[in-house]
């Protein structure tokens, strides 16, 4: 189990949960959202192992420092053992956490923690509970018993009914930044500056994700993903066809394309910036090895296309939850790219 001083991150949500910890004040609902795999369950779990240990380390005399589980009374051993009587997680079985859970759980809730101060009750994904579920849950949030702490995790609050967010006090969790995954990945695993970007802008501040990923197989995502802005797929309509279909083929790998396709255009920015793109530093780029390229894009496109070019990206991306047709989405984007490519090509012959 991770302490708190091992949480890379999240500054905030771990200042607003050491504060509860201290004054030993503790909201009967918390609602942890962020975006998928940035670390909220495993600082949900910190908390509650923290909330039920026994020998509870406070931060010696007035030094800064975090109050923290001390991984060894029998609370702790449970917890990493995970049959802790007193913590709860509940998760969807199928595809949906549904009203029998919730009843399940609300007929245990309602006794008195069997070790610990509190029972706690982590729901993960929250997003994952059916309306029959979430109506049931609301009660519980309505009349909590004293010693009862639901958190619950998302990265779709929006799709939780308010009347449950209303009794949640939120806590945000954000996504790191390139250069701190960066910085963590050269320090971990021991990567190259280039390759450590490369995963990094790969897994978009998925820190978890970063560290699983091998670098050959990143190399070889990469090389898929760059087909989107190659001219081989541009100049050829059923390639660019092809190439859309096979990018658009679900939701999180149209996400990855999307993440992917806005690196790239940043980096066009980035050169279009500078008065000369040959005195740029290539390594303030996300894209470095492909600066060559990026050149080109520079040429190619104004400030302004590429500005309203990523607007169009952000657009599409948010509009993923309501199922617009992805492959069309990213069809059409493509176009507007093979649209600038053309007119060099016309405008270099002519
Ligand atoms: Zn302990």
């Amino acid at each position: 189990m991770p302490f708190f001083r091992d949480i890379i991150g999240h500054p905030r949500a771990l200042d607003i949960l050491q504060s509860m910890l201290l004054s030993e004040e503790i909201p009967h609902a918390l609602l942890f959202m962020g975006e998928a795999g940035i670390g909220k369950r495993t600082v949900a779990l910190t908390f509650a192992q923290t909330l039920l240990c026994r020998e509870r380390q406070m931060p010696e005399g007035e030094s800064e420092g975090w109050i923290e589980p001390c991984n060894h009374c029998l609370s702790c051993q449970k917890l990493a053992a995970q049959n802790h009587p007193d913590l709860t997680i509940l998760e969807p079985e199928g595809s949906t956490i549904k009203v029998e859970q919730i009843r399940a759980l609300q007929d245990r809730i309602i006794f008195k923690p069997l070790d610990g101060p509190k029972r706690i009750i982590l729901i993960d994904p929250a997003d994952k509970m059916n309306a029959a579920a979430a109506n049931s849950l609301l009660k519980t949030l309505e009349e909590p018993p004293m010693h009862a702490v639901v958190i619950l995790i998302t990265s779709k609050p929006f799709s939780l009914p308010e009347t449950i967010l209303s009794r949640c006090q939120k806590i945000a969790f954000y996504p790191l930044s390139l250069s701190q995954v960066e910085t963590l990945l050269t320090e971990r695993k021991g990567w190259s500056t280039h390759d450590a970007r490369l995963i990094a802008s790969l897994t978009g501040g998925d820190l978890g994700e970063a560290l699983s990923l091998e670098i050959e197989n990143a190399r070889e995502i990469e090389a898929g993903l760059y087909t989107l802005v190659s001219e081989k797929t541009l100049n050829d309509y059923e390639v660019l066809f092809d190439v859309a279909t096979a990018h658009s083929r679900d939701e999180a790998v149209l996400a990855q394309s999307l993440q992917y396709l806005a690196a790239w255009f940043r980096d066009v920015l980035v050169l279009q910036s500078v008065p000369n793109f040959d005195l740029l530093d290539p390594s303030w780029l996300v894209y470095s090895w492909r600066h060559e390229e990026i050149k080109r894009w520079a040429a190619r496109m104004n400030t302004h296309e590429v500005g309203a070019f990523l607007a169009d990206l952000q657009e599409i991306h948010q509009a993923q939850i309501r199922n617009i047709n992805r492959q069309l989405a990213l069809e059409t984007l493509l176009m507007q790219l093979r649209d600038k490519v053309i007119n060099q090509k016309q405008k270099a012959s002519g």
